[in-house]
C-alpha cells in the first residue's frame, strides 16, 4: 500500500491550518509589499484533496507537486490524498496561496439571508445542547426535561436513544413564554463543536453547560467552556445534582468565575440556575432563560423557503435503507422533496418527528428523521432541498463532503449486499486527532480499509486530547481509542488502564492505519486450510465381522494412517465427513498405508460408503487472517 506520512507541523502552522478560514494575505496589502515576495496565486481547495486533483487545480505537473511534497517529508503518491495543513506547507513553495474551500451550503444559507424575504421571517426555536463532564447529570437531564415537557404524552412510544427533541414551555410564571418551543439535540460536544468548525453549521445555538454541585468543574467542563469560547456560542450553566447534601453551589460559581463565568448576581453575565435531574427542580427556570437568552440572540429564520438543515444522526435501517435525523435551520422540509446530503441524495419518502410520529413537513429548527436516501450522509453534513432529482444529485456530485461519508457508504453497500445470513464484524473506533484536517485524512484512509466481512465503524471522533468521556464511551461501546498527535489526559489514562480500555496513539498516520488493520485483523475468523493427505478410490466394499464395513482400493497417492479424517466424495460431491478406525494390507491390520499399494480403510459409518467413492484424507490447519 502507498502510504503519506505527514511531517510534523510547528505550532504557528497548526495555528493558521486549523483555523477555519484560511490566513493568507490581500493582493496589494502593506504586509505583501514588505515581504516582497514573488506574487502568489490563490488556489481554492477541500480540506481533503488528492495529489492529483491538487496538482489540476493548481496547473501544476503532478511531478512537481510530489518532488515538493517529499522535501517537505510526505510521501504520497499520485491518487493518494494530502489534508489541508500539508497542502498549505506545499502551497508556500509553489508559490500559492491555499484556501479553503466555502462550503457551498454556507454560502446557500448566506444567499438565503441576503435575498430572504424579511417579512416572511419568523422567530425560531433556539437549538441547544447540553454539555458537561462526564457523571453530571447530561443524559439524567435530557431525560427529564423531555419527561416533563414533551406535550400529550408524544413521548410514550419512544424507549430507544433519540439524538433530538423538541419542548413546549406549558408551566412558567412569563406569560409570553408559556407555549414556546426549544429544540434540545444530545450529542457528544467535541462532535457539536467539530461539525461547527468544519461546516459553518449552527449546530447549535446555546449550550447548557452542567455542572455537578458536588463534584464542580472538571476537565471536561473546562473543555466545554473552552470550545463555546472559541466558538461564540452562548453558555448557560445549570449546577445539578442540588439536592444533594454536598452540594456546594457557592464553591462552583467561584471556580466558574475562575474560567470568566461571572454570575449574573456577582455582577457578571453568566446565566446560572440551580437545577436537580432527579427531582426535577429549576427546570422550568432553566428552560426559561434559554428562551430569554434566545430572545437576545433574535434567532429568526423564513419557513418559506427551501429546506436546508444539518444531520445530527445516521444510520442504516433494514428496508428503509438510510436513515438520517435532521435538524432544519431555514426554510420547511416537505415530503416529496428532492434533497442533497453531503454527497447523499435523494427523495424524502418517510418523514418523522422525534417521537416517531409520522409529518408531511418540518420548519425551522424541527428535528425530523427522514427516509429516502440513496447513501448514508455523515453527522454534520448539511441538507439542501431542490426543485429537481437533478439539482440535487449534482450538488452532491459537487460536495466536498464526499470524503467524509465514505466510510458509512462503504460500509452501508457492504451490509446492504451481504443478505440475511452474512454477519459483517464490527471493529468499533474512537478517533481523536490534532486538527480537523488530519482527523478528515485519518478518515479517509479509514474509509480505505475495505474487507467483505468486517466493517470499521467510527463510534465517535474529535478534535482535542483523549478525555474520560472518550474512554467511557469506548467501554460502552467495545471501542479501540486511537489518537493522532493527542495528548491523553490523566485522568483518561487511569480509567483506561482501570477498565482495560485500550488507547493507542501514533504521531504517523500510516503507523495508525497498519495498527487498525493489525487489531481488525484479530476479529477475522481464520482461515481453515486442508492439505491432502492421500486419495483412495473404492473399488470393493467388503463386511468385517469386527470392523464393518471395510472400503477397499489402491491407494492413489499419499499416505494414510489410523485416526486420519477423511471425506467420502462421491461424483465429486462430499458426501460424508468422517475418520479412519482401521487400516489393513492384505490380511494384515496395520497402522498406515503408503501410496501405491492396495489398502482397505475402515471407517465409522463404512456402511455409507459406495463402489466408485473416493476417499481422501486430510489434515487442516488454521491461518490467520490479516487486512490489507
Ligand atoms: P452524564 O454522564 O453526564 O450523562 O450523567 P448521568 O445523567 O448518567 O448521571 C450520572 C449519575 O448521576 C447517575 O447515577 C444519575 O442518576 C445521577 N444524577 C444525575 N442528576 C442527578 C441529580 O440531579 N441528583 C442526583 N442526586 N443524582 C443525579
Amino acid at each position: 500500500m502507498a502510504r503519506f506520512q505527514k511531517r510534523k507541523l510547528s505550532k504557528k502552522e497548526e495555528k493558521a491550518a486549523s483555523k477555519e478560514q484560511p490566513v493568507f494575505v490581500p493582493k496589494g496589502s502593506d504586509t505583501e509589499t514588505l515581504t516582497q515576495e514573488k506574487e502568489k496565486r490563490d488556489l481554492i481547495i477541500p480540506e481533503v484533496i488528492t495529489v492529483k486533483d491538487f496538482s489540476d487545480r493548481a496547473d501544476l505537473p503532478v511531478t512537481e507537486v510530489i518532488s515538493v511534497l517529499i522535501k517537505n517529508g510526505v510521501l504520497a503518491t499520485i491518487n493518494e490524498t494530502i489534508d489541508f495543513d500539508t497542502a498549505s506547507i506545499i502551497g508556500d513553495d509553489l508559490g500559492l496561496n491555499i484556501i479553503l474551500e466555502k462550503e457551498e451550503a454556507k454560502e446557500a444559507i448566506k444567499k438565503e439571508e441576503v435575498t430572504g424575504n424579511k417579512k416572511d421571517m419568523v422567530t425560531r426555536a433556539p437549538v441547544v445542547t447540553i454539555m458537561g463532564h462526564v457523571d453530571h447529570g447530561k443524559t439524567s437531564l435530557l431525560d427529564k426535561i423531555r419527561e416533563t415537557n414533551v406535550a400529550g404524552g408524544e413521548s410514550g412510544g419512544i424507549t430507544q436513544h433519540i439524538s433530538a427533541y423538541q419542548v413546549v414551555l406549558d408551566q412558567t410564571k412569563h406569560k409570553e413564554l408559556k407555549g414556546r418551543k426549544i429544540t434540545f439535540i444530545d450529542t457528544p460536544g467535541h462532535a457539536a463543536f467539530s461539525a461547527m468548525r468544519q461546516h459553518g453549521t449552527a449546530i447549535t445555538d446555546i449550550v447548557v453547560l452542567i455542572v455537578a454541585a458536588n463534584d464542580g468543574v472538571m476537565p471536561q467542563t473546562a473543555e466545554v467552556i473552552e470550545h463555546a469560547k472559541e466558538n461564540h456560542v452562548p453558555v448557560i450553566v445549570a449546577i445539578n445534582k442540588i439536592d444533594l447534601p454536598d452540594a456546594d453551589i457557592m464553591k462552583v460559581k467561584q471556580q466558574l468565575s475562575e474560567y470568566e463565568l461571572i454570575p449574573e448576581d456577582w455582577g457578571g453575565k453568566t446565566v446560572i440556575v440551580p437545577v436537580s435531574a432527579k427531582t426535577g427542580e429549576g427546570i422550568s427556570d432553566l428552560l426559561e432563560m434559554v428562551l430569554l437568552q434566545a430572545d437576545m440572540m433574535e434567532l429568526k429564520a423564513n419557513p418559506k423557503e427551501e429546506a436546508i438543515g444539518v444531520v445530527i444522526e445516521s444510520r442504516f435501517m433494514k428496508g428503509l435503507g438510510p436513515i438520517a435525523m435532521v435538524l432544519i435551520d431555514n426554510g420547511t422540509l416537505k415530503m416529496g422533496d428532492f434533497v442533497a446530503i453531503g454527497s447523499a441524495y435523494g427523495r424524502i419518502r418517510i418523514m418523522e418527528d422525534f417521537s416517531g410520529k409520522r409529518i408531511g413537513e418540518a420548519g425551522p429548527s424541527v428535528p425530523v428523521r427522514i427516509a429516502g436516501l440513496r447513501s448514508l450522509p455523515s453527522f454534520g453534513d448539511r441538507l439542501v432541498a431542490f426543485a429537481s432529482e437533478k439539482e440535487a444529485k449534482e450538488s452532491s456530485l459537487k460536495s466536498d463532503n464526499r470524503v467524509k461519508s465514505t466510510l458509512h457508504i462503504a460500509t452501508a453497500k457492504r451490509l446492504e449486499n451481504n443478505s440475511n445470513e452474512a454477519k459483517i464484524i464490527e471493529f468499533n473506533i474512537i478517533a481523536k486527532s490534532d486538527v480537523v484536517g488530519s482527523l478528515q485524512a485519518l478518515k479517509k484512509l479509514l474509509s480505505e480499509i475495505i474487507h467483505p466481512e468486517l466493517s470499521i465503524k467510527i463510534v465517535s471522533e474529535g478534535v482535542g486530547p483523549i478525555s474520560e468521556s472518550d474512554v467511557t464511551l469506548a467501554e460502552a461501546t467495545k471501542s479501540i481509542i486511537y489518537g493522532f498527535r493527542v495528548p491523553v489526559l490523566m485522568a483518561a489514562k487511569k480509567i483506561a488502564e482501570k477498565e482495560g480500555i485500550i488507547i493507542k496513539n501514533y504521531d504517523v498516520i500510516y503507523k495508525l492505519i497498519d495498527d487498525v488493520k493489525a487489531e481488525a485483523s484479530k476479529l477475522l475468523p481464520p482461515e481453515i486450510i486442508e492439505d491432502e493427505l492421500g486419495k483412495l478410490n473404492v473399488l470393493a466394499i467388503f463386511r468385517d465381522d469386527r470392523k464393518g464395513f471395510v472400503a477397499g482400493g489402491r491407494l492413489e497417492t499419499g499416505e494414510l494412517k489410523i485416526g486420519n479424517e477423511v471425506k467420502v466424495l462421491q461424483d465429486n460431491n462430499d458426501k460424508y465427513h468422517d475418520k479412519i478406525i482401521s487400516l489393513r494390507q492384505g490380511k494384515n491390520e496395520v497402522k498406515e498405508c503408503s501410496s501405491g499399494v492396495e489398502c482397505g480403510i475402515g471407517l465409522n459409518s463404512g456402511a455409507k460408503v459406495a463402489v466408485g467413492d473416493t476417499i481422501i484424507a486430510y489434515k487442516t490447519t488454521q491461518k490467520e487472517r490479516t487486512i490489507e
